[in-house]
């Protein structure tokens, strides 16, 4: 069936420049977007219009990195460091999820809001046990919204109520890839926790099941300083914390795989991660939450890095993805400003110039989009051919005319800086799920 909305629409043309129509219709149909037009070309058989006059429409947003098991405890102890946070809050609360009820219910209320998000797509941690990430699996395919989940894997490290062996580790991991294959929205993604919390041996089978079911990869890289030293403690003969995946074939080498944080990165993981198009899932909230730093987002795009932004619930204490782009933007500030310093001690070696809104709200449409890429499937902007995920906003509870006539740009950035505005209606492939 096609079908129009009319309305304000906006999305990025590339990382720099925004499209923008004032009172357009963009055109669905059914799933993939016809483009947008100044009236119904007469060649489409329209047979519905939904009319979101003044409102603004624009792509779904992509959470490229989140723990589904952690959205219990959004908000709590975000006084501590990351491996405090993990030994405290995050292990003895996934340890819960043994527990079909208690998954069932924690995992109903994390669906539901989701669901009822600005995010369109995602790429989803759950934890270890299969039952629970199996109900994870069914409550996210009913919900219209499509991603990637995986159940961790973690053989080592970790707490007795939170472990399991090797050989339960890849068993389960396959009976789950069995059991989701036939899936519309939600797929499987092969999830190492990170290389502290997996043996080498576990490693090196997930590389070879991530070959042989072409399965995409997701991990953390570089997230804190400790666990980058205690990686080389753990892989003394791994050239970077990059290359402790690269050796097991985690890094990209036959997949897409992308890699939480990347806040420490050095000189060897970068040129692992061009080379290998790794994608980096920026997690700004999380970062400063949890002590762990500011990643080099800038060095990355100048190095055509494949970056998308992400929540990482619960590191991130929200899930808002208007909220991600502002943060971005934010530390993005911050990073110049710290190298700025260092310039002025002759210690920098390169300048970070802050991110702009428009390069902000590309990641966090296209950026993380292309992962999502596939023969003729295409996510993340509204052009045509593009699968149509889109998000209708309603700005104008601020009455901004005594300020000046806002452009469509200038709406869409305050939207951002005002989350608690309204999300008016969302599609997702097509499909109107708010
Ligand atoms: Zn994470």
């Amino acid at each position: 069936m096609i079908y129009a909305l009319k309305g304000d629409i906006a999305y990025s043309k590339n990382l720099n420049e925004l499209s923008t129509y004032k009172n357009h219709y963009l055109i669905c149909d059914g799933k993939k977007s016809l483009g947008v037009f100044k009236s119904i070309p007469k060649k489409f058989k329209v047979s519905k219009i939904y009319n979101f006059s003044d409102k603004l429409i624009i792509p779904g947003l992509v959470d490229m990195h989140l723990h589904a098991p952690q959205y219990s405890f959004i908000g709590m102890r975000m006084d501590l460091e990351l491996i405090d946070w993990l030994n405290t809050n995050t292990f003895p609360e996934e340890a819960k999820y043994k527990n079909k009820k208690y998954a069932e219910s924690a995992y109903k209320i994390f669906a539901s809001d989701l669901k009822k998000s600005a995010t369109t797509r995602f790429v989803c941690f759950a934890t270890l046990h299969y039952d629970a990430t199996s109900i994870l699996f069914d409550l996210l395919e009913k919900t219209g919204l499509k991603g990637y989940v995986g159940k961790v894997n973690m053989d080592r490290n970790s707490t007795k109520e939170l472990s399991e062996t090797k050989e339960d580790s890849i068993k389960n991991t396959l009976k789950l890839i069995k059991k989701v294959s036939k899936n519309k929205n939600v797929k499987y993604i092969i999830t190492p926790r990170f290389i502290p919390s997996c043996s080498n041996e576990l490693l090196k089978e997930l590389g070879k099941i991530s070959k042989e079911y072409s399965l995409p990869i997701q991990s953390h890289l570089s997230e804190n300083r400790s666990e980058v030293l205690w990686v080389k403690d753990l892989l003394p003969e791994s050239k970077s914390y990059a290359d402790a995946y690269h050796m097991f074939e985690l890094f990209g080498e036959h997949t897409n795989t992308v890699m939480a944080h990347c806040v420490w990165c050095n000189e060897i993981d970068m040129k692992l991660m061009e080379n290998n198009k790794i994608w980096v899932a920026h997690s700004p909230s999380s970062n400063r939450n949890l002590s762990s730093g500011n990643a080099p987002i800038r060095e990355y795009l100048d190095r055509n890095i494949n970056v998308g932004l992400a929540t990482d619930v619960a590191g991130g204490s929200y899930l808002s993805m208007f909220r991600t782009i502002e943060d971005t933007i934010t530390t993005s500030k911050l990073k110049w400003l710290e190298k700025d310093i260092e310039k002025e001690k002759n210690t920098s070696t390169k300048e970070l110039k802050s991110l702009k809104f428009n390069e902000a709200f590309y990641l966090a449409t296209r950026g993380g989009g292309k992962f999502f890429d596939d023969g003729d499937t295409k996510v993340g902007s509204l052009a045509e051919g593009f699968d149509f995920d889109c998000l209708v906003l309603d700005d104008k509870n601020f009455d901004t005319t005594l300020y000046k006539e806002l452009t469509i740009e200038e709406r869409l950035e305050r939207f951002m800086y005002r989350p608690n505005e309204k999300l008016v209606a969302k599609f997702v492939a097509g499909k109107k799920i708010i």
